[in-house]
């Protein structure tokens, strides 16, 4: 009865609710057995029930441990301290040290499974099934076995299974498992749905257009379960430290034992006083055992990993969150990023053709590619199109696209892409994106489309500034005028326009040149035409990825929706979790050194030694779990 409210209530597990009986148990039989008028034998013989009911698995491990040659660990201090003292015929103490341990461990079990737990709970995306239409009625089907094109059904309230169209019905979208964001978005037939949003209102029925390994969920959750695999330097520190640490302590102890007492002995002369020594001793081994450390530094990271997730950030890795935390160098890419994206065309000018004619060799050449520059024409030209009269397609990065459509030769693209053909081109008046067209080799005028930035972009490059970023720059392939325009109106520091993908590595190796190696540079893109970029710089942070698998790919850090004050959060939710980390290491390592001070003067008791441990732990702990919560913006 109590231990299944217990499970209900406070939700441990079967190993944890055994380990508190066990508390329970030895806690009251000390304090039943100190109360008896025992001595001698008897009295050891009674105080070794307990002992051994709390701690007999740590004596295994201790033991297991030194037949294995892993002699080191807390398992090894513990024991050897518990034992000596037993043997001292402090027999409470030995006890009790045991019994602190254990509570200890459970609490930091316990807590750490808590917040693990929580983690997928903020992350709970994973869809358990899809329904399928099957004879009129619908069916739950494992999402592993839908194929893509197959037609699902969406009930108000479930979860979006697999990435795909609507085909059937008008609904609401929630997407705040996904992106932070807690405003719904409407959709309707035609529209993309990205797996992991929840159906608010209407039924729909979503043809699939992915696998469920290749849909937005599996590849997002899979990220989130590698990311405690890279690990930040202050792991790797705590590792090492922990591995000279513990040997280093262990022959400290030893000869805290045995040095002063052989002094006295046989230098001064009096009493070797072996018993105060090899208690001293006993406590500096109780003292120093690096448990909170060990513990606290992980759970910071995986805190602050999740409650990042929780925010539409998803970072990689804990080193990216170091990464992150050092940023003072944000370089940005334009198209996509700083600006929607979504073009309008805004005049066609010198040509020789009609415009909707000129449009439509526009769109059938761009047919093929994904720049948000094809699509905006596709949108323009707005008619079906029939890609079966387009052939011999080649995109050329940061310039435009060649195709043969009708059989005749197509070049849509910027004024590299006139050079590089010999095309004279008429250059446009009007600040804008223009794409120049060329049909079989003769020049037939210009597109201008612009661009709009995002509604939050000055605001997000003012926030950049407020958290400390020193420098502010965009690289764009657009032309200058629109690079500069579009600058000059977001406030960003320096621009460099006209520039291949190629081009955009150079200048951030330029820049990283520049900075000190303490300051970090993070590259913010959309993962079209800037992959080489995103691995060059510090850190990369793909924007807007929702349904963009390379960006996540290339990416350390992705934000899942398009909002660049996305950007300074990110940062702010690093630099909480970096905060938490090293406050942790000074308050373990100072409470630590400053018990093993007083240990080996002979002031601290073990008694004092293992409430300091526990008490470390439990508030490391705790204050490890607050880098999971993070204000909203
Ligand atoms: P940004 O650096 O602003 O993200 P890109 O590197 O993707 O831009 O492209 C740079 C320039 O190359 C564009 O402004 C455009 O002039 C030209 N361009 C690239 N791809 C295309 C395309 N598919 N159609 C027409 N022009 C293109
Ligand atoms: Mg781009």
């Amino acid at each position: 009865m109590f231990l299944d409210s217990l499970e209900r209530g406070i939700g441990m597990n079967k190993k944890q609710k055994k380990v508190l009986l066990r508390i329970i148990l030895a806690a009251a039989l000390i304090i039943v057995f100190s109360l008896l008028p025992v001595e001698g034998v008897l009295r050891f013989i009674l105080f070794m029930i307990p002992y051994l009911v709390i701690g007999y698995d740590i004596l295994n491990k201790a033991i297991k441990g030194i037949i294995n040659r892993q002699v080191f660990d807390e398992n090894f201090l513990m024991a050897v301290a518990t034992v000596g003292a037993i043997i001292l015929g402090d027999y409470t103490e030995g006890v009790a040290v045991m019994l602190f341990y254990q509570i200890g461990e459970l609490f930091q079990s316990y807590a750490v499974g808590k917040s693990r737990r929580n983690i997928s709970d903020l992350m709970d995306i994973r869809p358990d099934y899809a329904n399928v239409e099957v004879d009129g009625k619908l069916e739950k089907k494992d999402p592993d076995e839908i194929e893509i094109g197959a037609v699902i059904v969406v009930q108000p309230g479930e979860k979006i299974p697999i990435d795909g169209v609507i085909v059937e019905g008008t609904t609401t979208l929630n997407t705040s498992a996904l992106t932070g964001e807690s405003v719904p978005v409407d959709a309707r037939c035609g529209d993309e749905v990205i797996s992991g949003c929840i159906n608010m209102n209407g039924l729909i029925k979503v043809q699939t257009t992915k696998e469920f390994g290749e849909s937005t969920v599996s590849k997002i959750l899979e990220l989130v379960e590698n990311a405690s695999s890279r690990k930040s330097r202050s792991e790797n520190f705590i590792s090492k430290f922990a591995k000279y640490y513990t040997p280093a302590v262990c022959y400290g102890a030893l000869a805290l034992a045995l040095l002063p007492p052989v002094v006295r002995m046989l230098l001064m002369g009096l009493d070797p006083q072996w018993g105060v020594w090899i208690y001293r001793s006993l406590t500096f081994l109780v003292i120093s055992c690096p448990c909170a450390l060990v513990i606290s530094i992980p759970l910071s990271f995986f805190a602050g990993i999740g409650g990042a997730s929780n925010q539409g950030v998803l970072v990689k890795g804990s080193n990216y969150l170091e990464t992150l935390a050092a940023t003072k160098y944000v370089v940005f890419d334009k198209t996509g990023t700083m600006t929607q994206g979504v073009f309008e065309v805004s005049g066609i000018h010198h040509n020789k053709l009609e415009e909707q004619k000129l449009l439509e060799y526009a769109a059938l050449a761009e047919s093929f590619s994904s720049h948000p520059i094809s699509k905006s024409l596709q949108k323009a030209y707005g008619v079906e199109l029939d890609q079966n009269r387009v052939c011999d397609v080649e995109e050329i990065s940061g310039e435009g696209v060649l195709a043969a459509v009708d059989g005749i030769r197509v070049a849509a693209g910027n004024s590299k892409l006139m050079k590089r053909l010999g095309v004279p081109y008429h250059d446009c008046h009007s600040v804008g994106t223009v794409v120049h067209m060329a049909l079989d080799g003769k020049y037939a005028g210009h597109i201008l489309i612009s661009d709009i930035v995002k509604p939050h972009a000055r605001e997000a490059i003012a926030e950049l500034k407020k958290v400390g970023v020193r420098k502010t720059v965009m690289l764009t392939g657009d032309a200058a005028r629109v690079g500069e325009q579009v600058a000059k109106d977001l406030g960003i520091d320096e621009v460099h326009s006209e520039l291949l993908p190629g081009d955009k590595v150079t200048i951030v190796e330029k820049l990283l040149g520049e900075k000190s190696a303490k300051e970090t540079l993070a590259f913010v893109g959309d993962g079209i035409n800037d992959a080489p970029v995103l691995s060059r710089a510090d850190i990369g942070i793909a924007m807007g990825a929702l349904g963009s698998d390379a960006a996540i790919e290339a990416a350390d850090v992705v934000l899942m929706d398009d909002d660049p004050l996305k950007i300074a959060k990110a940062i702010k939710i690093a630099r909480k979790c970096i905060r938490i980390v090293y406050e942790n290491i000074y308050f373990a390592i100072g409470v630590k050194i400053l018990c093993l001070i007083l240990g080996a003067i002979g002031i601290a008791n073990m008694w004092l030694a293992i409430l300091a441990d526990v008490g470390v732990m439990v508030i490391a702990v705790l204050n490890a779990i607050r880098a999971l919560f993070v204000k909203k913006l």
